[in-house]
């Protein structure tokens, strides 16, 4: 029978956008890959697999990537229906991913039937075909293991993979393949019964369908319900009607046609009939952005400037949209958690209020009346929508929201910590087993005074442990120091203050590294500036395959000063055999653009490639298990027995290596590509990674290099255009080229 380490090898029939994506996560996951489509040409023609190919090329070039890394994709092999199928002889596992329609499906899956080995594993990648209509006309053994996968788009970046058995599946392959799907391909897997839209799409469309019924008895426009029905209530900034546009009209309509011919007892099937005026869009071609115009269209307005109108559900025209003006929205709005945000939506008395009660009522209501028909329990139907459409909370939790305002957060159900000491930016656990947790949890979980404190005291409490982990269940690992503070700070010329906070970052970095126990960090996510300085100090790192991590000062117009630089030079030493008589400029000019250019990793495969983890620091493809798998990692450092390092020094290239990084710099500057303070900041950076005005190369102690950050630091918050930096991240979120 098949095991979970027995799917290695993998086949996608179908090469286009879902068919292609999964294939390049396939690939991410560490599997080979055969991705097949429609024959092109004749026979041995160069243009046989032509459809497999542009569906890879399309994939390649997607943003946000598809793929951990571009040279991924030489995992995937191409080939098509006709010529190919012998080569699925060795396939653990076929999914299948091409048009949403029976025959089309049981056609090809026929086709490929005798190809297939005894006990191999074949998956329809469907939006809502029930499974067992399918399968009904395959042998029985092929049932066996016959099941549906409804991935969701993109499928690298939806954690939600709904797992749809058909009546013959065995059970035990469910259980194997949910496995696989969990620890391999780093999905959450929610197992649903064969019934119309399974459990996402069914109450995923209910919603936009009531919405849609709603938003015209309530008279309200297009940027109105986005404004009611986005980020104000914990969902996307596509909101309604933007997710519309990106899905497509004709997909959407399609789907919810499809809900109202199979749901003839649904008492609400009513609402899955498409609206008239859905349907006179789509013979106006009016799909959204495949057809660049849908509820929104992007114009060239008199002044050449870009604008986007919204279409007037009335007449079916575009018109200028309109400020959305209403007072609960805009309270809402203000607030800074999504707990008060609803609570002052639910409150008002105006249009936009009624609508929200309205809607969400409706939802949480028909969601309870599919309960036990779709999911044994309004837990799963919560995760579906958070997990598949990226809610942040569900229609259940949001419902007890309003009842009595109260959000459960998420723990990860395999660790059940106790709290040992707690502040309001950090707490530390205990994990059992003589390993602690450090959690950060101040916003954004940023470092300011109270996290620092309570790192110091946990460094100070692990000497009676046996290891920390450093790692938390927020939405990012950390985004660094808090800006806010040192902008502050800088503008009051408080520099003693500054000069402290530096110093004692530096000191607890530095008290991670020489801890008498291992510590061990779990980024994911974003894990940028301080947070990226705090992980280059751990002994090991546990990472999620999703982590984004970088030394991102420059865009603050500053240079990393809690030991960052120091830390990339030491582990230059540590990764090249051969150091120091090689040749280091070449690394060395890498680390500067990275720093210098304030790149992020886009996985923790590149941030291995750019030197922010190490090569041995294992990935995890699913981040629910990252603290298991650190405390795991711990344990193991803490059992060999664990040596503290010893002090280091550091080889530094002094002029000649600075000299180097100002050629480069010159040239950007010349050629337009940096600004004349950009080039500052940079000859800041190089100063720093060259170690100053050495000669010849000089070994270093690493106190050495940490004083240099501190004053390039603190001498680079007195200048103004430092601080308008700041100012501009701070207000906009994005970095200021000044
Ligand atoms: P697509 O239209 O992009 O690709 C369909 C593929 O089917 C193409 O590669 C095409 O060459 C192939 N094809 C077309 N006619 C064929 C035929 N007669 N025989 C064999 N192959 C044929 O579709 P998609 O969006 O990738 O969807 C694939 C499946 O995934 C569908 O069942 C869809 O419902 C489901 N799905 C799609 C999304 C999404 O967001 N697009 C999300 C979840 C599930």
């Amino acid at each position: 029978m098949i095991r979970k380490k027995e799917i290695k090898k993998t086949a996608v029939l179908g090469a286009g956008i879902m068919g292609a994506q999964i294939a390049a996560h396939l690939a991410n996951s560490g599997l080979q890959v055969l991705l097949l489509d429609l024959p092109s040409g004749t026979p041995g023609s160069p243009e046989r697999n032509k459809l497999a190919k542009q569906g890879l090329e399309t994939v390649k070039k997607l943003s946000p990537p598809a793929f951990f890394l571009p040279e991924l994709a030489a995992r995937i092999d191409l080939g098509n229906f006709e010529d190919d199928l012998e080569k699925l002889r060795d396939r653990d596992w076929i999914l299948e991913a091409v048009v949403e329609k029976v025959e089309v499906k049981q056609t090809l899956l026929k086709k490929i039937e005798p190809f297939r080995k005894n006990e191999s594993l074949v998956t329809t990648n469907t939006s809502g075909i029930p499974i067992s209509e399918i399968s009904k006309k395959f042998s029985p053994e092929f049932q066996n293991y016959f099941m549906g996968t409804h991935f969701f788009n993109p499928p690298r970046y939806l954690k939600l993979l709904e797992l749809i058995p058909g009546n013959s599946t065995l059970p035990e392959i469910v259980q194997t393949f949910q496995d696989f799907a969990s620890n391999r391909l780093g999905k959450r897997v929610l197992i649903c019964r064969d019934t119309p839209g399974f459990i996402a799409n069914r109450i995923g469309t209910f919603a936009v369908c009531f919405i849609l019924k709603a938003m015209q008895e309530s008279d309200l426009k297009v940027e109105e319900v986005d404004e009611i029905t986005g980020p104000i209530i914990g969902r996307p900034k596509s909101a309604t009607f933007r997710t519309l546009d990106l899905v497509g009209l004709d997909t959407f309509a399609h789907v919810a046609q499809n809900l109202y011919d199979s749901l003839p007892e649904d008492p609400m099937r009513e609402f899955f009939k498409v609206p008239d005026f859905v349907l006179q869009m789509l013979s106006q071609n009016k799909l959204g952005e495949k057809t660049k115009q849908g509820f929104y269209k992007k114009i060239t307005a008199e002044n050449g400037r870009n604008e986007i109108l919204s279409l007037d559900l009335k007449t079916l025209n575009y018109v200028p949209r309109k400020p959305v003006m209403f007072p609960s929205l805009q309270m809402a709005a203000s607030q800074e958690n999504l707990k008060n945000k609803i609570k002052f939506l639910a409150q008002g008395k105006d249009k936009a209020s009624d609508f929200f009660r309205k809607t969400t009522a409706a939802l949480a209501d028909y969601a309870a009346g599919k309960i036990p028909e779709i999911a044994d329990h309004s837990i799963s139907i919560d995760q579906a929508m958070k997990w598949g459409f990226s809610w942040e909370i569900g229609p259940f939790e949001l419902q007890d929201m309003l009842l009595n305002l109260k959000i459960s957060a998420p723990t990860d159900s395999s660790i059940h910590p106790s709290v040992i000491k707690q502040n309001s930016g950090a707490s530390l656990f205990d994990l059992g087993d003589g390993i602690l947790n450090l959690e950060f949890h101040s916003k954004m979980n940023t470092i300011g005074e109270d996290v620092l404190n309570m790192m110091e005291e946990s460094l100070e409490i692990l000497e009676k442990y046996e290891g920390l982990v450093i790692g938390n269940h927020g939405e990012n690992f950390c985004i660094g120091a808090n800006l806010m503070l040192i902008l502050m700070l800088a503008q009051e010329e408080e520099w003693d203050e500054l000069e402290k906070a530096v110093k004692k970052f530096q000191n607890i970095n530095q008290k991670i590294k020489y801890a008498p126990k291992p510590v061990v960090t779990a980024p994911f996510g974003r894990t940028l500036g301080g947070g990226c300085e705090i992980v280059l100090h751990a002994h090991e790192s546990v990472a999620a395959a999703e982590t984004y991590i970088g030394l991102v000062e420059i865009g603050a117009g500053l240079v990393p000063a809690g030991g960052g630089l120091k830390e990339m030079l030491a582990r230059l030493g540590e990764s090249s055999q051969s150091y120091p008589a090689a040749d280091l400029f070449k690394p060395l000019q890498q680390i500067f653009e990275t720093i210098g250019f304030a790149k992020v990793s886009g996985s923790a495969a590149e941030a291995k490639k750019m030197g922010y983890l190490r090569k041995k620091d294992p990935i995890l493809m699913n981040s629910d298990h990252l603290l298991s798998e650190a405390k795991k990692a711990c344990l193991n450092l803490s059992k060999t027995p664990y040596i503290p390092l010893e002090p280091e020094l550091i080889l530094v290239y002094g002029r000649p290596l600075y000299s180097n990084f100002l050629i480069g710099l010159n040239l950007l500057k010349e050629g337009g590509k940096i600004t004349e303070y950009e080039a500052y900041l940079g000859k800041k950076l190089a100063s720093i990674l060259s170690g100053g005005d050495f000669t010849s190369p000089q070994w270093v102690p690493e106190s050495y290099l940490l004083d240099l950050e501190k004053e390039t630091f603190l001498s680079l918050c007195g200048v103004k255009k430092t601080q308008e930096r700041m100012q501009h991240l701070l207000k906009h979120g994005k970095p200021l080229r000044n």
